[in-house]
């Protein structure tokens, strides 16, 4: 299949999901390696359980100081460039007489920076499938104003996702509090985000020494919000964890 990018696909792609509780994966790439290394795993995964349209995320981040994949992407150190490559490796390997041309893969670009990232938020988000866009390292009421006008004039365009946190530095160790189910559900109203990323304790935000992931807050939020959750910093939660992500996830 080539790549999923139309809005209304990749929600039913997400809903369909929600319902046979699943968890859809994303992966970053900064390199056709890792691009491919993604893509030969869900190929082999789908083959494992029969599903040759097994859905899969491939993200990469912009101008996020914590790591910008697409300056990354090329010798170039250009994030243009690095972006324009990753998407035409994605074309090719999605298109037909590629050995993945029957996944459904997604593309995702991870914490879009509402200030550094202005030039690329003029692209046409139509290239893309999802969006997080990152207004974080503002106020919680500035991150809903922004985030929310976002969605205002590109929610139709591409599925997107909010960081329902605020955090005080996030170049150094200091770090954003828990969300709280309050703080979800009057983000996801009043931003009509698609999803929202929440910090429940994982890698996204803790620094190495005090990761935990907060499976009962995320149940708490889920009781709100319904299959709306998505968790970063995955990696840094247990294998045991990750297998029951979503039921973990879900209110009792
Ligand atoms: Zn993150």
């Amino acid at each position: 299949m080539p790549l999923i990018l139309e809005r209304k696909k990749v929600l039913d792609i997400y809903n369909e999901a929600g319902q046979k509780r699943w968890v859809i994966p994303t992966f970053n790439s900064e390199n056709l390696t890792t691009t491919e290394a993604i893509l030969s795993a869900a190929l082999e995964y789908s083959i494992r359980i029969n599903k040759p349209d097994l859905p899969v995320t491939i993200g990469i981040t912009n101008q996020y100081s914590h790591r910008s994949q697409s300056v990354y992407y090329t010798h170039t150190r250009k994030w243009d460039i690095g972006l324009k490559l990753f998407l035409a490796d994605l074309a090719v390997l999605t298109g037909k007489g590629s050995p993945f041309e029957k996944l459904n893969v997604m593309i995702h670009l991870d914490h879009t920076q509402w200030d550094s990232d202005r030039p690329l938020l003029e692209w046409d988000m139509n290239l893309f499938s999802m969006i997080m866009y990152d207004a974080s390292a503002l106020s919680f009421e500035d991150n809903i104003r922004l985030t929310a006008a976002f969605i205002e004039k590109h929610g139709h365009e591409i599925v997107v996702e909010g960081a329902c946190d605020e955090i005080v530095d996030a170049t150094g160790d200091t770090r954003s509090d828990l969300t709280t189910p309050e703080q979800a559900i009057k983000y996801l109203n009043e931003t009509k985000a698609d999803f929202i990323v929440a910090n429940l304790g994982t890698e996204h935000r803790a620094s190495a020494a005090d990761l935990k992931y907060h499976g009962d807050m995320a149940r708490a939020i889920s009781k709100l919000t319904g299959t709306k959750l998505v968790l970063h910093g995955t990696s840094s939660v247990g294998n045991d964890q990750v297998k029951n992500l979503l039921m973990m996830a879900l209110p009792r």
